[in-house]
C-alpha cells in the first residue's frame, strides 16, 4: 500500500517552505492529506468569461488568455516600477499593469495561460484597452478548467488566497493520483456518490459549468461525498462500539414484588403522564438481558429525579445495586438526601460518595459487599477503587455536563467487572434527535413534556444596571411575602476585573441593604461541609437570601425559593440561564426571575436575554441555544472523546448522516470486516486516532 498522505508533511509540496508550513499549521493543515481535504468555504463567481475583442471600457470583466510578454519597466520621471503583461485570447490583445509590484515578474512567463479579472479602461495615449491591477490566476496546464468559479479558503495573515490556491493546486498535481478510494463501491452506488479523486479535484476546481449556488450551499455531489465519508467513519465507529456493547450481558431485572408500587404510593403526589410512561419504558428495558441505554429528557422541574429513583427502587427490589452520578457535589448531596429520606423507610441503604467523602475505604468495602445498595455521588463513583457487587443500573443526571467519556468509563468498568449495568442518562437540555444519535449512538429516548400540575410559569424580567432600585424593591416584597431568594453572580471575587460584580461583594451588599434578612454565601471555594450546611439551611427555610455562584446551577431543588436574581445575566449562556431560572417555580407559589444586565451587550448576549423573556419552554430554549452556539460547543463534543467533524455538519447534513448511519449499521450487520479493506481500515484509524473511545478492532 502506498504511504498514507497524512504522513506526507506539507513541506513536501512544491512551494511550501518552513514559513508557509508554519502558517498552514495554524489552520490545522499539517500534511498533504490535510491540504487536499481543506475545503473552500465559499465559491466566487468570476462572472461570465469575455472575449478580449468584446471588452467595453467602464465595465468589469474576466478573460482567459495566454501570456505574450511580461515586462518590468521603470517610469522615467517618477521612477516607479510598472509590471506589464500583454496577453491574447485569439480575438485581441489586452495589456495589464501593476504598479510597484516588481516581484510579479517572476510569476508570469510567455505562453502561460492566465485568468484575469478587473475593470476595463481605455488608454488614450496608446489607444487601446487595458486593466490596472486585475486579480489574476495562473492556470496550470493547457486546457485547465479552473475557470469561472474561484474557490475561497479560510486564510490566515500572511497567507493569501492566491498562495493557498497554488498550494492546493500543487498538492492536487502531486498527490491526488496517490489518493485511494476507501469507500466500498456498493455504498457509493446506493447513495449516488462520486469517486474520491473526482470529488477532491472538483471541490477545488469545480469547472466552468459548475452550479455555484449548489456549491455555496454545500450540496454539490462532490462535497456531499466528502461529508458522507466523515459521517460514515463516525457512524461506523459508533456502530462497532454499539456491537461490542450489545455483546455485553446485563442483569435482567424482572418486574416482581411490590417495592416500586409501595414507593410510588408513598409519594406526596401522583406521577404525571410523562413520568409514568418513562417509568414504564425504563422498567421494560431493564427486564431485557442486554443493557438498556436510555436518555430521559425533560425540562427543568419536570420531575426526572422521581423517575430515576423509581428505576433505582426497581433494581434494588431484585437484590441488585444501583448508582446515581451527578455533576456537582451539591447536586449529589441533594439527591442523596432525597433518596435517603424516601428509601430509608423502605429499608434500602444508600450512601454518598464524592471526592470530599471521609472514610472512603469502609464505604468501598460496603459497596463491594453489596451492603450499600444505592451509591450516589459525583464522578468519584467511577474511580478505580469503587467495585460493585452486582451493579444493575447506572443513572447519570444532567448528562450534558459530563460528556461521553464518563459514560465510556462506566462501560469499560462494567466490562472488566462482569455484567454491564443498564444505563439511564437524564438531561434538561433536550437535543435534536440526530445529534443525540451522533453522540450516544443507538439510544432510546423518553421525554417528559409536561411540568407537574399546580405550577405557575416563572415570570421573567430584564433590568439594566441603572434599575437596581426596582430589583431591591422586588426582593423586599418577596421577602415580606415569605419567599426565599437566590442571587447568582458570575465570579467569586473579581480583583483584576473591577467592573465585574462578584459574589463576595454582592454578599456584603445584600447584608447592608437587607440588615434584617438572613443572608448567606455559597461558592465553590468553600469547604464541602460548609457548602452542605448552607444548602441544608436553605432547604430548611433558614436562609432568606442565598448569594451564590453557579454552583447551584443544576438540579438544586428548594421549593420555598421564589425569586432568582441573576447578576450580569449577559455573561451567562442560554442553557445556563434557563437552568438557573429553573431553581425557582418549584413550589405552588408564583415565582420570578430577574435578569440584571450590565451594558454594553454583545449581539449574542442580547439574543440570549430576548429568548429568556420570550419563553420558559426548555425545548425552545435548547433549540435557540443550539442555533446561537452551533453544535460543537453546544454538545461539548470537543471534550466528549468523539472525533471532531472537520467538514460535515450534523445539522446541515442531517440527511447524509442518516444515510451514513444506515450504511454503517448494514456494514456491521452483514458481517463485513474492516480488515477486508486496508484503505478503509486506515481511514478509520486516522479518523479515530487518539480518541478516548478509540476502536477496539473491527
Ligand atoms: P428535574 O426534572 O429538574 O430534575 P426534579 O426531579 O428536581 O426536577 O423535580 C422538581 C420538583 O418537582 C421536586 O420538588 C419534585 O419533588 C417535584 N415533583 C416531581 N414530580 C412531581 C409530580 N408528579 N407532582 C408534583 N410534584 C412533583
Ligand atoms: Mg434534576
Amino acid at each position: 500500500m502506498p504511504e498514507s498522505l497524512s504522513r506526507v508533511p506539507v513541506q513536501a509540496i512544491k512551494g511550501v517552505g518552513e514559513k508557509k508550513a508554519a502558517l498552514l499549521s495554524t489552520l490545522g493543515i499539517n500534511s498533504a492529506k490535510d491540504v487536499l481535504y481543506y475545503l473552500p468555504f465559499r465559491y466566487q463567481d468570476m462572472g461570465e468569461l469575455r472575449k478580449i475583442s468584446e471588452l467595453q471600457p467602464g465595465t468589469s470583466a474576466i478573460v482567459r488568455a495566454e501570456v505574450l510578454s511580461a515586462n518590468l519597466r521603470t517610469t522615467l520621471r517618477a521612477r516607479k516600477k510598472i509590471f506589464e503583461l500583454l496577453v491574447t485570447d485569439g480575438t485581441g490583445r489586452l495589456k495589464c499593469k501593476w504598479f510597484n509590484q516588481p516581484f510579479l515578474k517572476n510569476r508570469f512567463r510567455k505562453g502561460q495561460r492566465v485568468l484575469l479579472s478587473g475593470a476595463v479602461q481605455y488608454n488614450f495615449f496608446e489607444k487601446s484597452i487595458e486593466m490596472e491591477s486585475p486579480a489574476y490566476e495562473t492556470l496550470l496546464q493547457q486546457g485547465e478548467k479552473a475557470g469561472r468559479v474561484l474557490p475561497a479558503y479560510k486564510l490566515t495573515e500572511g497567507l493569501s488566497g492566491k498562495v493557498m490556491r497554488n498550494i492546493v493546486r500543487e498538492a492536487l498535481r502531486e498527490y491526488l493520483p496517490q489518493m485511494e478510494e476507501f469507500m466500498p463501491e456498493d455504498i457509493l452506488e446506493r447513495n449516488s456518490l462520486p469517486g474520491l479523486k473526482e470529488s477532491i479535484l472538483r471541490i477545488h476546481g469545480p469547472g466552468e459549468k459548475a452550479d455555484i449556488s449548489e456549491l455555496n450551499a454545500f450540496r454539490s455531489p462532490w462535497q456531499k461525498r466528502v461529508f458522507f465519508d466523515e459521517l460514515f467513519l463516525l457512524s461506523l465507529g459508533m456502530s462497532l462500539r454499539a456491537r461490542d456493547e450489545e455483546r455485553l450481558a446485563a442483569l435482567p431485572v424482572k418486574p416482581d414484588g411490590d417495592l416500586l408500587k409501595r414507593f410510588l404510593a408513598r409519594l406526596p403526589f401522583k406521577l404525571t403522564a410523562g413520568q409514568e410512561k418513562a417509568v414504564e419504558e425504563i422498567t421494560r428495558d431493564m427486564s431485557q438481558g442486554h443493557p438498556m441505554k436510555r436518555l430521559l429528557q425533560g425540562d427543568v422541574g419536570s420531575g426526572k429525579t422521581v423517575v430515576a429513583i423509581s428505576a433505582i427502587v426497581h433494581a434494588v427490589e431484585q437484590g441488585f445495586q444501583a448508582a446515581l452520578m451527578a455533576p456537582t457535589e451539591i447536586l449529589a448531596g441533594q439527591h442523596f438526601m432525597n433518596i435517603h429520606a424516601w428509601l430509608n423507610e423502605l429499608g434500602i441503604r444508600a450512601a454518598l460518595l464524592t471526592s470530599g467523602t471521609k472514610k472512603k475505604s469502609s464505604l468501598y468495602r460496603d459497596i463491594a459487599s453489596g451492603q450499600v445498595q444505592v451509591a450516589i455521588g459525583t464522578h468519584a463513583l467511577i474511580s478505580e477503587a469503587v467495585r460493585f457487587k452486582n451493579l444493575a443500573l447506572a443513572v447519570i443526571d444532567e448528562q450534558h455536563r459530563f460528556g461521553v467519556m464518563q459514560r465510556a468509563a462506566l462501560f469499560a468498568k462494567a466490562e472488566k467487572e462482569g455484567p454491564c449495568p443498564h444505563l439511564l442518562v437524564m438531561t434538561a437540555t433536550p437535543i435534536p434527535r440526530t445529534l443525540a444519535l451522533s453522540i450516544y449512538g443507538d439510544l432510546d429516548i423518553s421525554t417528559i413534556y409536561e411540568l407537574p400540575g399546580g405550577r405557575t410559569p416563572v415570570k421573567t424580567e430584564l433590568h439594566y444596571e441603572g434599575e437596581k432600585g426596582k430589583v431591591y424593591e422586588a426582593i423586599s416584597r418577596e421577602l415580606e411575602a415569605g419567599g426565599q431568594v437566590y442571587a447568582v453572580y458570575p465570579v467569586i471575587e473579581g480583583p483584576e476585573k473591577e467592573s465585574l460584580r462578584s459574589v463576595v461583594k454582592g454578599f456584603e451588599g445584600f447584608r447592608q441593604k437587607f440588615p434584617r434578612a438572613r443572608v448567606a454565601l455559597l461558592h465553590g471555594r468553600m469547604p464541602e461541609d460548609e457548602r452542605e450546611a448552607v444548602m441544608r439551611a436553605m432547604r430548611g427555610g433558614e436562609i432568606d437570601i442565598l448569594v451564590s455562584t453557579t454552583v447551584i446551577e443544576v438540579g438544586v431543588d428548594v421549593p420555598g425559593a421564589t425569586l432568582m436574581l441573576i447578576v450580569h445575566a449577559e455573561r451567562f449562556g442560554l442553557s445556563q440561564l434557563h437552568q438557573l431560572r429553573g431553581r425557582v417555580g418549584r413550589g405552588s407559589r408564583p415565582s420570578k426571575c430577574l435578569l440584571l444586565a450590565y451594558p454594553p451587550l454583545t449581539e449574542e448576549a442580547a439574543r440570549r436575554l430576548r429568548a429568556m423573556l420570550a419563553t420558559t419552554d426548555g425545548f425552545r430554549i435548547a433549540e435557540e441555544d443550539f442555533l446561537i452556539r452551533g453544535p460543537g460547543e453546544f454538545l461539548g463534543t470537543k471534550q466528549s472523546g468523539l472525533p471532531e467533524l472537520m467538514r460535515a455538519d450534523l445539522i446541515r447534513d442531517r440527511e447524509l448522516f442518516l444515510a451514513a448511519r444506515k450504511e454503517a449499521s448494514e456494514f456491521i450487520k452483514r458481517g463485513r470486516h474492516l480488515s477486508a479493506s486496508a484503505a478503509l481500515a486506515r481511514e478509520m484509524e486516522e479518523f479515530w486516532a487518539g480518541k478516548a473511545m478509540a476502536l477496539k478492532g473491527g
